[in-house]
């Protein structure tokens, strides 16, 4: 019996190295997108290739009727969820004196209100409490959450701050009911998201100012989702874990 998971934002980034680790491991993934279809199709088309079980679905999971499709695609295609990995989420750079309230909309929707909106889902079909299975949730925070983020970035490390709350929250309310709920906390990490603030130059330079003196790669924060969503992590709950070379 194979294990499905849902990776949201899966076609690119992070996301898609948790989709193609995970992949290998022998889970049935739903690589979830926004408006990257290319990323994800050829994605897809890579972990097929490789022997592996995937599918790509648009939903913009800020959304609560694209969450609940996007949830109903997995259930017809690849049979119960196991693991959701809350990945989606976008940077921003803005000042706080020049942020409205439409540019706060647009990071909490999609950095927090989607974690939510899918979890609902989530739970809805794992937790024993409705006949579920049990399973695992891991959120994507940031160390923005403990660092207040890069300049600008006010409004990105309190959603990533919420993320962490929420994470503990959550795995209060669903514990007992089969479902563990944990976070990963990544530094800088070489994914597009920094083309907001000066792309992968700037991103190395602040880089090299870590204890480790180095980015991360993508694969590195994916070894510690599958972890965390595997049963290695049975005992680990409610905990946040950070991925960030010592920041
Ligand atoms: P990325 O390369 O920019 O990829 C973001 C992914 O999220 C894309 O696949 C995008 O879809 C998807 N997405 C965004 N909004 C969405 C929405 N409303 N519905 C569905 N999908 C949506 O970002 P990343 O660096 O891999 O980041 C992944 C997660 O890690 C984020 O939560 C981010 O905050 C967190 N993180 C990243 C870093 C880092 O240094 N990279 C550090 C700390 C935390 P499309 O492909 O369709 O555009």
């Amino acid at each position: 019996m194979h294990k499905t998971m849902l990776v949201t934002g899966g076609g690119r980034g992070i996301g898609a190295a948790v989709a193609k680790a995970a992949a290998r491991q022998g889970y049935a993934v739903c690589v979830n997108y926004l408006r990257n279809g290319q990323a994800a199709e050829a994605l897809v088309d890579e972990i097929a290739r490789a022997g592996g079980r995937a599918v790509a679905v648009q939903a913009d999971v800020s959304r609560q009727d694209a969450a609940e499709r996007l949830f109903r695609a997995v259930d017809e295609t690849l049979g119960p969820l196991d693991v959701l990995v809350n990945n989606a989420g976008m940077l921003d750079s803005c000042r706080v004196e020049d942020m409205d309230e439409e540019r706060l909309e647009r990071i909490f929707r999609a950095n927090v209100y989607s974690m939510f909106l899918c979890a609902r889902q989530a739970v809805r079909r794992m937790s024993t409490r409705f006949g579920g299975r049990g399973g695992a949730i891991v959120n994507l925070s940031s160390v923005a959450s403990r660092l207040g983020g890069l300049a600008g970035g006010s409004h990105y490390a309190a959603t990533k701050g919420a993320i962490d709350s929420f994470t503990l929250a959550l795995a209060k309310e669903v514990g007992a009911e089969g479902i563990r709920v944990n976070a990963v906390r990544p530094g800088l990490i070489q994914t597009d998201i920094h083309d907001v603030h000066g792309g992968q130059a700037a991103m190395e330079t602040l880089a090299r100012t870590t204890p480790l003196q180095r980015s991360g790669a993508p694969q590195e924060v994916a070894e510690a989702v599958l972890w965390l969503a595997s049963p290695a992590a049975s005992y680990v709950h409610g905990t946040v874990v950070d991925v960030a070379g010592g920041r």
